[in-house]
């Protein structure tokens, strides 16, 4: 059993707080000043678990020699240069010197490509990096997770993960989960009572430990380890760095790549085995040059850096995700967003600004409305009569001390600007109270709070327990949702006293409520009860039975303005195929109200968590897809509202903040946490944080995930058309050799390219036009579209033909070239073997920039958007840049078997590579009439 022990070798579980406190040297009020929390963090250092040592870079670089292919590469440049030695017929081993130095730029590239990915998904994880409340220098504080040290004073709220191991020394209820810690299931009540030094890990109930969570209540600790010394830090093991599954996505490119890789493989082999027995190729020497051609062919052709790009791909659709405030966590949920059909958010601060003010108090006597604007102190309290009678006026303070005592939310000023610590609703309450004259400080210390009951979403109810200094006695103040509240009431406030609470008052105020809510204002209800001092002991939990017999103190009606780019956020995901639905636990009637207006639901229909719960889940299913709006809802009919719009075949993305939320968020086919408002077992259960909590955000999010897709299918065109081309080019050229002029000399090899020719092509000019188009703008045309369906591949029908249909043209234009160049064949020409290669090797590099042009669409015509992928344009620059390099510069031509070519030359290349933008325009514009018409 490990104990932690305290500096000066104290076990802080045996402690009592104010001795370890003195300990650790922390003031259980102020907590640590900033200077000496700076001291530790330097001595302590950051309060982090190291998971594996990183790899160095010279190891990652030389990971990418681990492929099959490259070592075959490897073994090509050997025998390459095996032969040279054999031959000596060049100053240099040219060819050899090319092919390996095509194998360390193909290398560099990826590494590249890998680190950057690699950065990507770190600084993402920064991005989502926890946080913890603290006190400091007497304030409280939000810091990061990983700047806690020893003796700090933590706050921890429900939902929050425990970020460091800490003795609890005040709490309300505080219950935790340390399943990931001991194993153990049911939550742990913690306390703030010593236990023996000896005692297990799972029974220390004044302690709580990094990476469990808080499932109910608050509490202050002290922290008393940080980091490796935390108990989950002594786990070895356990820190193996968290790896990224690959994605659905990236597992079927693997899957296509290895079926095109074997497919290819075959064809080198036939064709290296035809031409040895067909050409009869005897000679040792020709048989090494016709394996070097077979291996260049494969690798060539292979897309074995698919899921490398894929993955730089979608790291780069993520950060620019994060630009737009959607953090995602896991790379899979970018290409789900693309498919979502469904967006189930909740209301509060999703798609309302989450800016609560009161505008209407109602009590028994009176109702008034409340002026101001924002969560400054500025504002009147206006009855609806003109004036205040005595007993309208004590049942208002009643009302608001009530709402103020219950309440753990503060207001300050900052710079000019009031500013909500805590829940807006609850701060809300306070600005109310400050209106009404009444003062903070002075109900303080009238009511000092001795007990409380939290706030949890099932409940949709708080309470507090406080202590009359003046009346003697208690008094529990109590605040919630008005339909759950006066079923615990049976009295009414009424002036300075109560009276019973009648069936026609209870459906009175029932019915002013529904009035609020109709003016779409977000209701609470108040209610008090007077206990005798016995009733409640300071420091035990609360009775379940202080919560009842309550007197009902009145209404308040706040707003909770829908955020202003929420309407056209809910316009603009209908117009791209995606329902939205709201999910909240407001009153059924906001609900319906603000969905009216938002354009969510048009008929005002609303269907509450109680009638849910009265459905089987085939009703469930029926349901959910004819109404678009649930009220009072618990997080666990979240759960099976998900399954039943799955069921209609939705692809949900739904939202959530709570602890409660997390089993609905893992559900979801895309779960979304709230970053701001959430709690931090949401955003470890989702698969998108939210920075700003805003609906726009995933809408704006689904569209990142839609362009992202979008472009990994334009460079599966654009690299399986040009792999197709080059593998045709050899295959027909070899077959046809005769027919099109290549010389065929008895016993030697003459090919359409030569190996390094297609290595050239396909691992150096075409890597800069692909990683291009992995970046290409999104095009607005793409939220007008219905989403992608479920199980749809990567690769379509349609996307294939017009691979195939580019591969063809690709083909034949090089090998017409070549022919052309040659004495002999279709096409008579008078140049020699090495022009015509380098002639038929530009077209071929050509046609691939012409076709970037084509990949962008199977529909759209190259020619809309043009210009606007400056990348795309710099890469093709690049290619051609480096083209001209090969065929021009003598150490180079003799690497490459190139000669230069004239302006005639280029003109006839240029020409003949351009005929694959034509063609294929002809035929998207087919393509467009028979969609049109209806045709697939
Ligand atoms: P959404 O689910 O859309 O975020 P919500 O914030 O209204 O909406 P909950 O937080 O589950 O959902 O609150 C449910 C109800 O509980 C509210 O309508 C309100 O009546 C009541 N309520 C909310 N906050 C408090 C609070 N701090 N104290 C007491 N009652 C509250």
């Amino acid at each position: 059993m490990t104990v932690a022990p305290a500096p000066d070798g104290m076990v802080p579980h045996a402690a009592a707080p104010r001795e370890l406190a003195k300990a650790l040297g922390t003031d259980l009020r102020c907590g640590l000043s900033s200077a000496e929390a700076a001291a530790r963090l330097r001595r302590h250092g950051r309060n982090e678990l190291i998971a594996e040592a990183p790899v160095p870079a010279w190891r990652r670089f030389l990971a990418q020699f681990q492929d099959v292919l490259v070592v075959l590469l490897l073994v090509a440049t050997a025998i390459s240069a095996g032969l040279w030695l054999h031959r000596r017929d060049a100053a240099l081993p040219y060819e050899a010197i090319a092919i390996f130095a095509v194998v360390l730029l193909n290398a560099a590239m990826g590494y590249v490509q890998e680190t950057r990915a690699a950065a990507a998904v770190a600084a993402l994880r920064a991005l989502s990096a926890n946080a913890a409340s603290t006190i400091r220098d007497g304030e409280r504080r939000r810091i990061a997770a990983a700047e806690l040290v020893p003796g700090d004073l933590l706050l921890v709220e429900e939902g929050d993960t425990i970020p460091a191991d800490a003795r609890v020394v005040a709490t309300t209820a505080l219950t935790t989960g340390e399943a990931a810690l001991t194993g153990e299931s049911l939550p742990v009540h913690k306390s703030i009572d010593v236990v023996d030094a000896d005692t297990g890990l799972g029974d220390r109930v004044n302690m709580v430990f990094t990476g469990t969570t808080a499932t109910y209540g608050r509490g202050m600790a002290v922290v008393t380890a940080t980091g490796m010394q935390t108990e989950m830090g002594r786990i070895a093991g356990m820190l193996t760095g968290a790896t990224e599954e690959p994605t659905p996505l990236q597992r079927e490119l693997d899957r296509t790549g290895k079926v095109i890789g074997l497919v290819v493989v075959g064809i080198a082999i036939v064709m290296s085995a035809t031409i040895i027995v067909v050409g009869d190729v005897r000679e040792a020497a020709s048989i090494a040059d016709v394996l070097i051609f077979g291996v260049a062919l494969a690798v060539a052709a292979v897309p074995e850096g698919l899921p490398a790009i894929v993955t730089a791909v979608l790291a780069i659709g993520v950060q620019r995700m994060a630009r737009r405030s959607a953090i995602v966590r896991h790379l899979a949920a970018v290409e789900t967003l693309g498919s979502a059909s469904v967006i189930a958010s909740d209301k509060t601060g999703t798609l309302t600004k989450n800016e609560m003010m009161v505008r209407r108090l109602v009590t028994s006597s009176c109702g008034c409305s409340v002026g101001g604007s924002g969560y400054g102190p500025d504002g009147e309290l206006a009855p609806d009569g003109g004036t205040f009678g005595d007993e309208a006026r004590a049942e208002i303070d009643r009302l608001l001390t009530a709402a103020d005592r219950a309440n753990n939310a503060d207001v300050t000023e900052q710079d000019g600007r009031w500013i909500v610590h805590g829940d807006p609703t609850e701060g809300a309450l306070r600005v109310a109270a400050i209106k009404a004259g009444l003062r903070s400080a002075d109900l303080a210390a009238r009511l000092p709070r001795i007990g409380e009951v939290p706030f949890s979403s099932e409940r949709k109810l708080m309470s507090t327990i406080h202590r009359d200094v003046r009346g003697g006695g208690n008094v529990v103040f109590a605040k919630g949702a008005p339909d759950v509240l006066l079923q615990r009431c049976t009295r009414e406030v009424l002036g300075d006293g109560t009276r019973p609470l009648t069936e026609d008052r209870r459906r009175e105020i029932l019915h002013c409520n529904d009035l609020l809510a109709r003016d779409a204002l977000r209701t609470l209800g108040v209610a008090v009860r007077e206990v005798p001092a016995e009733a409640f002991r300071e420091g035990t939990p609360p009775d379940p039975s202080l919560e009842q017999e309550l007197a009902f103190a009145g209404l308040i009606g706040m707003i909770d303005p829908p955020r202003p780019e929420a309407a056209a956020a809910v316009a603009r995901a209908s117009g791209a195929g995606i329902r939205s639905v709201l999910i909240t636990g407001d009153h059924p009637t906001t609900a319906a109200i603000i969905a009216q207006e938002l354009g969510i639901s048009a008929d005002g229909r609303a269907v509450t968590g109680a009638e849910l719960e009265r459905m089987d889940d085939a009703a469930l299913v029926r349901t959910v897809a004819e109404v678009s709006v649930f009220a009072r809802v618990d997080p666990l009919h979240k759960l099976r509202l998900v399954k039943a719009l799955q069921a209609n075949g939705a692809i949900v993305a739904m939202t959530g903040d709570g602890v409660n939320d997390a089993p609905a968020l893992k559900t979801a086919d895309i779960g979304i946490a709230m970053g701001v408002t959430g709690t931090d077992v949401s955003k470890e259960a989702a698969d998108i944080v939210l920075a700003d909590d805003n609906f726009a955000t995933i809408v704006a999010a689904v569209e990142e995930g839609r362009a992202i897709f979008a472009n990994i299918r334009k460079f599966l065109r654009f690299l399986l058309s040009s792999n197709i081309g080059e593998v045709a080019t050899m295959f027909f050229g070899v077959l046809l050799a005769s027919r099109i002029g290549l010389p065929s000399e008895h016993g030697t090899l003459v090919l359409p390219l030569i190996a390094t020719q297609i290595l050239w092509i396909n691992l150096v000019t075409d890597g800069a036009p692909a990683l291009a188009l992995g970046v290409d703008p999104a095009d607005a045309s793409l939220m007008r579209k219905a989403p992608r369906a479920r199980g749809e591949r990567v690769i379509t029908a349609r996307m294939w033909r017009g691979i195939v249909l580019v591969g063809a043209i690709m083909a034949a234009g090089t090998l017409y070239v070549l022919d052309a160049a040659l004495p002999g064949g279709f096409v008579e020409g008078r140049g020699t073997l090495v022009h015509g290669q380098t002639m038929a090797f530009t077209t071929l590099m050509l046609f691939q920039l012409f076709n970037v042009l084509n990949a962008r669409s199977d529909e759209q015509s190259a020619f809309v958007r043009l210009f606007t992928n400056g990348w795309l344009w710099l890469a093709i620059a690049l290619s051609i840049g480096l083209q001209l390099l090969v065929i021009h510069v003598p150490a180079l031509q003799r690497a490459f078997g190139t000669v230069a070519l004239g302006w005639s030359d280029w003109l006839r290349c240029v020409a003949v590579a351009s005929s694959v933008l034509w063609l294929r325009e002809l035929s998207k514009l087919a393509t467009r009439a028979l969609s049109r018409r209806g045709v697939e």
